[in-house]
């Protein structure tokens, strides 16, 4: 289970998330709606070890992740899809994949399995695994980045942003996808502007305004919420 407690961080004086509080339970799709600005990056690079807390506390199953190691957190079983993807274009996209394998590198047959796996996943990748990423559609490249980060076998995804330009029919895609990955077993946390389609398949969710959580609910209670509605589902 995912723990945020209490959770600062201050990018010099100015403070990105005050006292954050929210849990992901084993096996949940959990929304993180809010503007630009609200804080979701900071709260994912946070949990991702890239960026120091400067109070509260975030775990893993009892495992602290604030400790300001990537590295540590991937191998305790939390990986991050960062918003805008950020592949390697001229790389084929099995580069692309066998990359978020690094930190199981010794272990050549786990990779494979893992490999077949996300083909599995995601089967339109199968057909471009000799292709360069970057000459896929932005779709596909949503695709491959999920792909990438399932590769270091996460219990926890923490995917920001997997709609971000890309056309509704695709975003559909994207989150029937998503949707396959945590039936796979794993849990997630979704960071959304596009809060109709990520309330589509959440369990839970929670608003962030101005780095604090204002609102949390089930996927129901969110989505007939008059404030999610008129700031978030523009109804
Ligand atoms: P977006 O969807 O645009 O990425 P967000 O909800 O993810 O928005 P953050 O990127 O976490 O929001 O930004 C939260 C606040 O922190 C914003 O006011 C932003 O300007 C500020 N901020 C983010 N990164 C830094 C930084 N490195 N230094 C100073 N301020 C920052």
């Amino acid at each position: 289970m995912l723990e945020v407690r209490d959770l600062t961080v201050n990018y010099g004086h100015f403070t990105a998330l005050h006292g954050v509080g929210l849990n992901v339970n084993p096996g949940e799709i959990v929304v993180l709606l809010g503007a630009n600005g609200a804080g979701k990056s900071t709260l994912f690079r946070t949990l991702s070890g890239l960026q120091k807390a400067s109070g509260g506390s975030a775990t893993w199953n009892g495992t602290p992740l604030t400790g300001g190691r990537p590295e540590y957190n991937v191998a305790h079983g939390v990986a991050q899809c960062p918003e805008g993807r950020l592949l390697f274009p001229d790389l084929s996209v099995e580069k692309n994949l066998r990359l978020g394998a690094f930190i199981h590198r010794k272990d050549a047959a786990g990779t494979a399995r893992e490999l077949e796996r996300v083909y599995t996943l995601f089967p339109d990748l199968v057909k471009k695994r000799h292709a360069p990423a970057g000459s896929l559609s932005g779709g596909q490249q949503q695709m491959v980045a999920i792909a990438r980060s399932l590769m270091a076998r996460p219990q926890l995804l923490l995917l920001d942003e997997p709609s971000l330009g890309l056309a509704p029919l695709v975003v559909e895609q994207v989150f029937a996808a998503v949707q396959r990955v945590n039936e796979a077993g794993v849990s997630v946390l979704l960071a959304e502007q596009n809060a109709f389609a990520a309330l589509g398949i959440a369990h839970r969710g929670y608003v962030l305004e101005s780095g604090q959580v204002s609102l949390q609910g089930t996927q129901h209670e969110l989505m007939t919420d008059d404030r999610v509605r008129s700031a978030y589902l523009g109804v």
